[in-house]
């Protein structure tokens, strides 16, 4: 984030928090501009204008449906609420907010995404992690995660 009075690109967050509407975050920041070291606020909405970087060097824009599609996947049938699960998205879209980057590998995202697995549930990580890591996409993961499932109930 760029500091509006001296153009500065480095900002540091001070304070941080949701509004009422909840669909944006108040922020104070100060310029870390030691001759400006002004400080400002910002409201920050959840809509990252963030590149997902692929393997194959191509990209995508941040899709937070994409992402919590994926995690729904892992924790099918298992004890974990939609709720948790938007809270984690949200919390990945904050983290990736006040990086303040515009691209992001996709490695990365599946890094977060296993980080917050492994504390909400163990075996959607375990899931997660053993399938996501073979391949380069959330997507990709998803198409997996969909044919195991099918397999499945084939078999019953
Ligand atoms: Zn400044």
């Amino acid at each position: 984030m760029k500091c509006p009075f001296c153009d500065c690109p480095e900002t540091k967050v001070i304070d941080s928090r949701e509004s009422d509407d909840l669909d944006s975050v108040r922020r104070r920041r100060e310029c870390e501009n030691t001759n400006c070291a002004k400080r400002f606020t910002t409201y920050e909405h959840f809509e990252l204008s963030i590149n997902i970087i692929k393997k194959d060097g191509s990209s995508e824009p941040f899709d937070r449906e994409k992402i919590l599609k994926g995690v729904r996947m892992s924790c099918h049938k298992l004890p974990v609420s939609l709720e948790s699960l938007n809270e984690l998205v949200n919390d990945i879209e904050r983290e990736l907010l006040d990086e303040g980057l515009t691209e992001v590998p996709t490695s990365k995202i599946g890094d977060m995404i296993m980080k917050r697995l492994k504390a909400l549930n163990k075996v959607a990580f375990i899931r997660f992690a053993s399938v996501y890591q073979e391949f380069e996409s959330v997507d990709e993961f998803k198409n997996e995660i969909l044919k195991l499932e099918t397999r499945k109930k084939k078999v019953g």
